[in-house]
Protein backbone atom coordinates (compact mmCIF):
# COMPACT_ATOMS: atom_id res chain seq x y z
CA UNK A 1 0.00 0.00 0.00
CA UNK A 2 1.38 3.45 -0.70
CA UNK A 3 0.65 5.08 2.61
CA UNK A 4 3.21 2.96 4.22
CA UNK A 5 5.29 5.17 2.49
CA UNK A 6 3.58 7.57 4.69
CA UNK A 7 3.92 5.57 8.38
CA UNK A 8 6.32 7.97 10.72
CA UNK A 9 3.81 10.82 9.55
CA UNK A 10 0.48 9.23 10.02
CA UNK A 11 1.72 8.13 13.41
CA UNK A 12 2.86 11.71 14.25
CA UNK A 13 -0.79 12.59 14.63
CA UNK A 14 -1.08 13.59 18.00
CA UNK A 15 -4.77 14.46 17.32
CA UNK A 16 -4.13 18.23 18.59
CA UNK A 17 -7.26 19.66 16.55
CA UNK A 18 -5.26 22.12 14.45
CA UNK A 19 -6.29 20.82 11.86
CA UNK A 20 -9.97 21.50 12.37
CA UNK A 21 -10.00 24.58 14.34
CA UNK A 22 -12.83 24.99 17.04
CA UNK A 23 -16.18 25.15 14.76
CA UNK A 24 -16.94 23.08 11.98
CA UNK A 25 -16.80 26.07 9.30
CA UNK A 26 -13.65 27.79 10.22
CA UNK A 27 -11.14 26.14 8.45
CA UNK A 28 -11.60 22.59 6.98
CA UNK A 29 -13.87 22.52 3.84
CA UNK A 30 -14.26 19.07 4.21
CA UNK A 31 -15.80 19.09 7.67
CA UNK A 32 -17.74 21.82 6.32
CA UNK A 33 -19.68 19.77 4.30
CA UNK A 34 -19.48 15.96 5.40
CA UNK A 35 -19.71 17.27 9.25
CA UNK A 36 -18.22 13.79 10.72
CA UNK A 37 -14.75 13.86 12.36
CA UNK A 38 -13.82 11.54 10.11
CA UNK A 39 -13.43 14.14 7.44
CA UNK A 40 -11.08 15.86 8.94
CA UNK A 41 -7.07 15.67 8.80
CA UNK A 42 -6.69 14.32 12.27
CA UNK A 43 -9.90 11.84 11.05
CA UNK A 44 -8.24 10.56 7.98
CA UNK A 45 -4.86 10.15 9.87
CA UNK A 46 -7.07 7.58 12.35
CA UNK A 47 -8.44 6.07 9.27
CA UNK A 48 -4.79 5.59 8.16
CA UNK A 49 -3.67 4.18 10.73
CA UNK A 50 -6.42 1.25 11.41
CA UNK A 51 -5.81 0.35 7.50
CA UNK A 52 -1.95 0.15 8.61
CA UNK A 53 -2.37 -1.63 11.93
CA UNK A 54 -5.05 -4.16 9.88
CA UNK A 55 -7.95 -3.04 11.65
CA UNK A 56 -9.82 -1.28 8.95
CA UNK A 57 -9.82 -2.14 5.22
CA UNK A 58 -9.95 0.18 2.28
CA UNK A 59 -13.80 -0.12 1.12
CA UNK A 60 -16.33 1.64 -0.21
CA UNK A 61 -17.63 2.91 3.39
CA UNK A 62 -14.89 5.36 3.26
CA UNK A 63 -15.04 6.71 -0.19
CA UNK A 64 -16.43 10.09 0.71
CA UNK A 65 -14.13 11.01 3.54
CA UNK A 66 -10.83 9.99 1.00
CA UNK A 67 -12.80 11.69 -1.98
CA UNK A 68 -14.80 14.29 -0.27
CA UNK A 69 -11.03 16.04 0.60
CA UNK A 70 -10.61 19.14 -0.95
CA UNK A 71 -6.81 18.97 -1.28
CA UNK A 72 -6.80 22.62 -0.53
CA UNK A 73 -3.87 22.07 2.40
CA UNK A 74 -5.61 24.16 5.43
CA UNK A 75 -4.94 21.65 7.72
CA UNK A 76 -1.14 20.94 6.38
CA UNK A 77 -0.41 24.31 7.22
CA UNK A 78 -2.15 24.25 10.64
CA UNK A 79 0.09 20.92 11.20
CA UNK A 80 3.15 22.93 10.28
CA UNK A 81 2.75 24.30 13.91
CA UNK A 82 1.98 20.76 15.22
CA UNK A 83 3.45 17.54 13.52
CA UNK A 84 4.32 18.47 9.94
CA UNK A 85 2.35 16.11 8.51
CA UNK A 86 1.93 16.12 4.73
CA UNK A 87 -1.62 15.46 4.49
CA UNK A 88 -2.24 16.12 1.19
CA UNK A 89 0.52 13.62 -0.05
CA UNK A 90 -1.04 10.75 2.43
CA UNK A 91 -4.67 11.90 0.73
CA UNK A 92 -3.09 11.41 -2.93
CA UNK A 93 -1.52 8.16 -1.95
CA UNK A 94 -4.89 6.94 -0.25
CA UNK A 95 -6.54 7.75 -3.25
CA UNK A 96 -3.59 5.68 -5.24
CA UNK A 97 -4.21 2.74 -3.29
CA UNK A 98 -8.19 2.80 -3.53
CA UNK A 99 -7.21 2.40 -7.79
CA UNK A 100 -4.66 -0.18 -7.08
CA UNK A 101 -6.91 -1.94 -5.06
CA UNK A 102 -9.85 -1.80 -7.85
CA UNK A 103 -12.43 -0.48 -5.50
CA UNK A 104 -15.12 1.52 -6.94
CA UNK A 105 -14.22 5.37 -6.91
CA UNK A 106 -17.15 7.91 -7.04
CA UNK A 107 -18.42 8.09 -10.63
CA UNK A 108 -17.45 11.61 -11.37
CA UNK A 109 -14.04 11.44 -10.67
CA UNK A 110 -14.16 8.16 -12.86
CA UNK A 111 -15.65 9.99 -15.68
CA UNK A 112 -13.48 13.05 -15.18
CA UNK A 113 -10.25 10.68 -15.75
CA UNK A 114 -11.62 9.05 -18.55
CA UNK A 115 -13.06 11.60 -20.40
CA UNK A 116 -9.65 13.35 -20.08
CA UNK A 117 -7.76 10.14 -21.38
CA UNK A 118 -10.27 9.67 -24.28
CA UNK A 119 -10.67 12.97 -25.31
CA UNK A 120 -7.23 14.76 -24.56
CA UNK A 121 -9.52 17.33 -22.78
CA UNK A 122 -11.93 17.43 -19.72
CA UNK A 123 -14.75 18.57 -21.86
CA UNK A 124 -14.57 15.83 -24.54
CA UNK A 125 -14.16 19.06 -26.92
CA UNK A 126 -12.95 19.01 -30.14
CA UNK A 127 -9.49 21.39 -31.12
CA UNK A 128 -11.72 23.51 -33.01
CA UNK A 129 -14.11 24.31 -29.99
CA UNK A 130 -11.46 23.78 -27.33
CA UNK A 131 -9.36 27.03 -29.39
CA UNK A 132 -12.15 29.63 -29.68
CA UNK A 133 -10.69 31.46 -27.06
CA UNK A 134 -7.69 32.11 -29.53
CA UNK A 135 -9.66 33.61 -32.49
CA UNK A 136 -8.30 36.51 -33.52
CA UNK A 137 -4.98 36.17 -31.69
CA UNK A 138 -1.58 35.24 -33.24
CA UNK A 139 0.67 33.06 -31.89
CA UNK A 140 4.55 32.28 -33.06
CA UNK A 141 5.63 28.55 -33.83
CA UNK A 142 9.22 27.73 -32.18
CA UNK A 143 9.20 31.03 -30.13
CA UNK A 144 10.43 28.29 -26.86
CA UNK A 145 7.49 30.47 -24.72
CA UNK A 146 4.43 28.13 -24.41
CA UNK A 147 1.15 29.75 -23.25
CA UNK A 148 -0.22 27.01 -22.10
CA UNK A 149 -4.07 27.71 -20.57
CA UNK A 150 -5.30 24.03 -19.80
CA UNK A 151 -8.93 22.79 -20.36
CA UNK A 152 -10.79 25.30 -17.44
CA UNK A 153 -9.51 28.48 -19.49
CA UNK A 154 -10.10 27.21 -22.62
CA UNK A 155 -13.41 26.22 -22.27
CA UNK A 156 -15.05 27.89 -19.64
CA UNK A 157 -12.88 31.28 -19.96
CA UNK A 158 -12.48 32.01 -23.87
CA UNK A 159 -13.14 36.08 -23.79
CA UNK A 160 -11.15 35.87 -20.06
CA UNK A 161 -8.25 33.90 -22.00
CA UNK A 162 -8.08 35.92 -24.91
CA UNK A 163 -7.39 39.34 -22.71
CA UNK A 164 -4.86 37.44 -20.50
CA UNK A 165 -3.01 36.68 -24.41
CA UNK A 166 -3.87 40.37 -25.24
CA UNK A 167 -2.56 41.64 -22.12
CA UNK A 168 0.89 39.32 -22.56
CA UNK A 169 1.56 40.19 -26.18
CA UNK A 170 0.59 43.73 -25.73
CA UNK A 171 3.53 43.61 -22.75
CA UNK A 172 5.85 42.07 -25.17
CA UNK A 173 6.20 38.48 -24.85
CA UNK A 174 5.95 36.03 -27.94
CA UNK A 175 3.90 32.81 -27.09
CA UNK A 176 3.89 29.37 -28.87
CA UNK A 177 0.56 28.14 -28.19
CA UNK A 178 0.29 24.26 -29.15
CA UNK A 179 -3.13 24.56 -30.99
CA UNK A 180 -4.94 21.48 -32.00
CA UNK A 181 -1.97 19.74 -30.35
CA UNK A 182 -2.99 20.68 -26.68
CA UNK A 183 -4.29 18.01 -24.45
CA UNK A 184 -5.11 18.64 -20.68
CA UNK A 185 -2.23 18.51 -18.25
CA UNK A 186 -3.00 15.51 -16.64
CA UNK A 187 -3.59 17.04 -13.37
CA UNK A 188 -7.37 14.52 -12.81
CA UNK A 189 -5.33 11.54 -13.47
CA UNK A 190 -3.09 11.94 -10.08
CA UNK A 191 -6.18 13.52 -8.30
CA UNK A 192 -8.08 10.59 -8.69
CA UNK A 193 -5.60 7.77 -7.75
CA UNK A 194 -5.16 6.85 -11.59
CA UNK A 195 -0.83 6.81 -10.79
CA UNK A 196 0.13 4.44 -14.21
CA UNK A 197 -1.66 6.47 -16.58
CA UNK A 198 -0.26 10.10 -15.17
CA UNK A 199 2.85 8.55 -15.78
CA UNK A 200 2.02 7.49 -18.71
CA UNK A 201 0.30 10.98 -19.81
CA UNK A 202 3.33 12.96 -18.44
CA UNK A 203 5.85 11.20 -20.18
CA UNK A 204 4.22 12.00 -23.72
CA UNK A 205 3.49 15.54 -22.76
CA UNK A 206 7.21 16.05 -21.94
CA UNK A 207 7.94 14.17 -25.45
CA UNK A 208 5.84 16.62 -27.31
CA UNK A 209 7.12 19.73 -25.50
CA UNK A 210 11.06 19.09 -26.18
CA UNK A 211 9.67 18.27 -30.25
CA UNK A 212 8.74 21.48 -30.54
CA UNK A 213 12.07 23.31 -28.62
CA UNK A 214 9.49 24.47 -25.63
CA UNK A 215 12.29 26.38 -23.12
CA UNK A 216 9.65 28.24 -21.22
CA UNK A 217 5.73 27.58 -20.20
CA UNK A 218 3.21 30.34 -18.73
CA UNK A 219 -0.10 29.34 -17.59
CA UNK A 220 -2.68 31.12 -15.61
CA UNK A 221 -3.82 27.91 -13.99
CA UNK A 222 -2.19 26.61 -10.86
CA UNK A 223 -3.06 23.05 -11.33
CA UNK A 224 -1.20 23.01 -15.13
CA UNK A 225 1.35 25.26 -12.89
CA UNK A 226 1.60 22.45 -10.29
CA UNK A 227 1.30 19.72 -12.43
CA UNK A 228 4.89 20.42 -14.99
CA UNK A 229 6.44 22.07 -12.12
CA UNK A 230 6.01 19.26 -9.60
CA UNK A 231 4.14 16.59 -10.02
CA UNK A 232 5.81 15.84 -13.85
CA UNK A 233 9.28 15.22 -12.14
CA UNK A 234 7.52 13.29 -9.22
CA UNK A 235 5.95 11.03 -11.98
CA UNK A 236 8.71 10.65 -13.70
CA UNK A 237 11.78 10.13 -11.29
CA UNK A 238 13.15 13.46 -12.08
CA UNK A 239 15.24 15.69 -9.48
CA UNK A 240 13.30 18.90 -11.82
CA UNK A 241 11.34 19.56 -14.88
CA UNK A 242 13.69 20.25 -17.24
CA UNK A 243 11.11 22.71 -18.62
CA UNK A 244 10.95 26.23 -17.06
CA UNK A 245 7.16 26.99 -15.94
CA UNK A 246 5.16 30.06 -14.50
CA UNK A 247 2.71 31.07 -13.17
CA UNK A 248 1.10 34.01 -14.86
CA UNK A 249 0.76 35.57 -11.29
CA UNK A 250 4.20 36.18 -11.57
CA UNK A 251 4.24 37.42 -15.16
CA UNK A 252 1.71 39.70 -14.47
CA UNK A 253 3.95 41.01 -11.57
CA UNK A 254 7.27 40.72 -13.49
CA UNK A 255 5.13 43.47 -15.96
CA UNK A 256 4.52 45.74 -13.42
CA UNK A 257 7.80 45.82 -12.13
CA UNK A 258 9.59 46.18 -15.68
CA UNK A 259 7.01 48.42 -16.52
CA UNK A 260 6.44 46.50 -19.63
CA UNK A 261 2.86 48.60 -19.87
CA UNK A 262 1.39 51.99 -18.56
CA UNK A 263 -1.54 51.99 -16.47
CA UNK A 264 -3.94 55.08 -17.21
CA UNK A 265 -7.05 53.84 -17.21
CA UNK A 266 -8.65 54.19 -13.47
CA UNK A 267 -10.29 51.36 -11.92
CA UNK A 268 -12.33 53.27 -9.29
CA UNK A 269 -13.46 50.06 -7.73
CA UNK A 270 -12.89 48.79 -4.25
CA UNK A 271 -11.25 45.38 -4.88
CA UNK A 272 -10.39 41.83 -3.01
CA UNK A 273 -8.64 38.92 -3.55
CA UNK A 274 -9.11 35.56 -3.40
CA UNK A 275 -5.54 33.05 -2.91
CA UNK A 276 -5.86 30.08 -5.12
CA UNK A 277 -4.70 27.16 -2.38
CA UNK A 278 -2.66 25.57 -5.22
CA UNK A 279 -0.81 29.04 -5.89
CA UNK A 280 -1.20 30.15 -2.01
CA UNK A 281 -0.58 26.95 -0.01
CA UNK A 282 1.12 24.78 -2.05
CA UNK A 283 3.55 27.73 -3.11
CA UNK A 284 4.09 30.48 -1.53
CA UNK A 285 2.81 32.36 -4.01
CA UNK A 286 0.87 35.08 -2.13
CA UNK A 287 2.08 38.50 -2.98
CA UNK A 288 2.35 39.05 -7.13
CA UNK A 289 -1.16 39.58 -7.37
CA UNK A 290 -1.72 41.93 -4.78
CA UNK A 291 1.75 43.81 -5.94
CA UNK A 292 -0.09 44.67 -9.27
CA UNK A 293 -3.19 46.16 -7.08
CA UNK A 294 -1.07 48.66 -6.23
CA UNK A 295 0.43 49.56 -9.17
CA UNK A 296 -3.02 49.90 -10.83
CA UNK A 297 -4.56 53.55 -10.39
CA UNK A 298 -8.18 54.06 -8.82
CA UNK A 299 -8.15 50.30 -6.77
CA UNK A 300 -8.98 49.69 -3.29
CA UNK A 301 -7.70 47.19 -2.47
CA UNK A 302 -9.62 45.11 0.88
CA UNK A 303 -8.39 42.16 1.97
CA UNK A 304 -10.91 38.95 3.16
CA UNK A 305 -10.85 37.96 6.94
CA UNK A 306 -9.71 34.47 5.74
CA UNK A 307 -6.57 35.33 3.32
CA UNK A 308 -3.35 34.44 2.50
CA UNK A 309 -2.28 30.48 4.60
CA UNK A 310 -5.23 31.27 6.27
CA UNK A 311 -7.77 31.60 2.92
CA UNK A 312 -10.72 29.62 2.98
CA UNK A 313 -10.78 27.10 -0.45
CA UNK A 314 -13.58 27.91 -3.11
CA UNK A 315 -14.63 24.58 -3.47
CA UNK A 316 -13.34 23.56 -6.77
CA UNK A 317 -9.79 21.73 -5.13
CA UNK A 318 -9.35 17.87 -5.03
CA UNK A 319 -11.81 17.40 -7.52
CA UNK A 320 -14.81 17.57 -5.61
CA UNK A 321 -16.77 19.62 -7.66
CA UNK A 322 -16.92 16.19 -10.29
CA UNK A 323 -17.15 14.01 -7.62
CA UNK A 324 -20.00 15.68 -4.95
CA UNK A 325 -20.91 18.69 -6.68
CA UNK A 326 -23.38 19.98 -3.41
CA UNK A 327 -20.00 19.86 -1.78
CA UNK A 328 -18.84 22.19 -3.86
CA UNK A 329 -21.24 24.49 -4.35
CA UNK A 330 -21.59 24.76 -0.18
CA UNK A 331 -17.78 25.89 0.37
CA UNK A 332 -18.25 28.76 -2.56
CA UNK A 333 -20.97 29.78 -0.67
CA UNK A 334 -19.34 30.42 2.48
CA UNK A 335 -16.12 31.55 0.34
CA UNK A 336 -18.42 34.44 -0.86
CA UNK A 337 -19.43 35.51 2.33
CA UNK A 338 -16.26 36.46 3.12
CA UNK A 339 -16.40 38.34 -0.24
CA UNK A 340 -19.35 40.00 0.68
CA UNK A 341 -18.43 40.91 4.67
CA UNK A 342 -15.68 43.22 3.21
CA UNK A 343 -18.33 44.79 1.02
CA UNK A 344 -16.07 44.92 -2.07
CA UNK A 345 -17.49 45.50 -5.50
CA UNK A 346 -15.26 42.93 -7.38
CA UNK A 347 -13.82 39.35 -6.52
CA UNK A 348 -10.64 38.84 -7.79
CA UNK A 349 -8.78 35.81 -7.84
CA UNK A 350 -5.88 34.15 -10.73
CA UNK A 351 -7.10 30.85 -11.45
CA UNK A 352 -9.81 29.50 -13.48
CA UNK A 353 -10.95 26.61 -10.96
CA UNK A 354 -11.47 29.70 -8.61
CA UNK A 355 -13.52 31.55 -11.00
CA UNK A 356 -15.63 28.80 -11.81
CA UNK A 357 -16.50 28.17 -8.26
CA UNK A 358 -16.94 31.36 -6.93
CA UNK A 359 -18.89 32.26 -9.81
CA UNK A 360 -21.25 29.60 -9.40
CA UNK A 361 -21.13 30.66 -5.38
CA UNK A 362 -22.38 33.84 -6.41
CA UNK A 363 -25.19 32.54 -8.15
CA UNK A 364 -26.02 30.24 -5.47
CA UNK A 365 -25.79 33.45 -2.91
CA UNK A 366 -27.82 35.41 -5.32
CA UNK A 367 -26.18 38.14 -5.43
CA UNK A 368 -24.81 40.32 -8.67
CA UNK A 369 -21.42 40.37 -8.62
CA UNK A 370 -18.43 39.54 -11.19
CA UNK A 371 -15.22 37.35 -10.84
CA UNK A 372 -12.59 38.68 -11.91
CA UNK A 373 -9.18 37.49 -13.25
CA UNK A 374 -6.25 39.52 -12.04
CA UNK A 375 -5.26 40.04 -15.55
CA UNK A 376 -8.80 41.32 -16.86
CA UNK A 377 -7.80 44.82 -13.86
CA UNK A 378 -4.46 44.78 -15.48
CA UNK A 379 -6.25 44.97 -18.87
CA UNK A 380 -8.67 47.36 -17.83
CA UNK A 381 -6.26 49.64 -17.23
CA UNK A 382 -3.65 49.47 -19.50
CA UNK A 383 -6.49 50.14 -22.16
CA UNK A 384 -6.55 46.44 -23.82
CA UNK A 385 -9.94 46.35 -23.32
CA UNK A 386 -13.38 48.50 -22.33
CA UNK A 387 -14.29 48.85 -18.31
CA UNK A 388 -17.39 47.43 -18.81
CA UNK A 389 -15.88 43.76 -18.50
CA UNK A 390 -15.97 45.14 -14.98
CA UNK A 391 -19.64 46.05 -14.47
CA UNK A 392 -22.05 43.59 -12.28
CA UNK A 393 -24.05 42.96 -14.92
CA UNK A 394 -21.66 42.22 -17.87
CA UNK A 395 -22.06 39.00 -19.39
CA UNK A 396 -19.35 37.37 -21.51
CA UNK A 397 -20.39 35.45 -24.36
CA UNK A 398 -18.49 32.48 -23.34
S1 LIG B 1 -2.95 19.34 13.05
FE1 LIG B 1 -1.72 17.55 12.40
S2 LIG B 1 -1.15 16.54 14.33
FE2 LIG B 1 -2.84 17.94 14.83
S3 LIG B 1 -4.67 16.64 14.66
FE3 LIG B 1 -4.40 17.63 12.68
S4 LIG B 1 -3.23 16.15 11.44
FE4 LIG B 1 -3.03 15.54 13.63
S1 LIG C 1 -6.87 19.37 2.58
FE1 LIG C 1 -8.51 20.86 3.05
S2 LIG C 1 -10.41 19.68 2.76
FE2 LIG C 1 -8.77 18.19 2.93
S3 LIG C 1 -8.73 17.64 5.11
FE3 LIG C 1 -7.24 19.31 4.79
S4 LIG C 1 -8.36 21.21 5.26
FE4 LIG C 1 -9.88 19.57 4.95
Amino acid sequence: MRIEEYKDMIYACGRCNYCKGIDFDDRCPEIFTQYWESSTARGRMAIARGILEGDLDYSEDLVERIFGCFMCGRCKEECKKAAQIDVIAITKAMRADFVDLGIKIPEGGDKLAETALSSGNIFADTPSMHNQWAEGLEFTEGSGTLFYPGCLASHRFKEKTNILVRVLQAAGYTLDFLGDDQTCCGTPLWVTGKVANAKQWATDFLDKLQARGVKEIITPCPSCFRAFDEEYPELLGLEKFPISVRHTSEVLEEIVEKKKLKFTVPINKKVTYHDPCELGRYRDIYNPARNVFKALPGIEFVEMARNKEEAFCCGGGGAVKTMYEDHSNNVAVERIQDFIDTGAELMTTICPACELNLTHGTYAAKIEARVLDVAELMAVAAGIVDEEILDADYFPED
